[in-house]
């Protein structure tokens, strides 16, 4: 069994259209940024809907689990493999992310994936996926 490496993980920037989905990863939740007018959700959180261009959007959270939706596993120097993904977290909404606590070699698109938080260097939640 290989193992994920044990990433370490840069403070993110902190934007006014991205505050509530930091915020939310603090409180252990996942949000997906969504438009009142056409429907449609959308990830990284924008100001306005990337669908419509309507600025009516609210946050629905998320039960947290989600697809592989593809990914790919570098060898680290020293150690471990890093998994890159993107991760389905609602219908036509992907994450880009890491998938931690798995075995790289046995990961499959379009398995079930659930959301986990790693710390920042300041202690800010990052959103990541293990295996559900
Ligand atoms: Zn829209």
């Amino acid at each position: 069994m290989a193992e994920d490496h044990k990433m370490t993980y840069a403070d993110p920037w902190m934007l006014p259209e991205t505050k509530g989905f930091w915020e939310a990863l603090n409180d252990g939740k996942l949000v997906i940024r969504t438009c009142n007018d056409c429907g449609r959700g959308h990830h990284f959180p924008r100001a306005m809907c990337p669908h419509c261009y309507s600025s009516n959007l609210e946050w629905k959270e998320s039960d947290g689990t989600g697809t592989i939706y593809s990914f790919t596993a570098q060898q680290v120097k020293g150690g471990g493999k890093y998994v890159y993904a993107y991760v389905e977290i609602a219908d036509r909404v992907r994450a880009i992310t890491n998938i931690v606590d798995c075995d790289p070699d046995a990961l499959q698109i379009g398995q079930k994936v659930k959301a986990a938080f790693r710390p920042s260097a300041s202690g800010q939640n990052i959103l990541v996926f293990t295996p559900a």
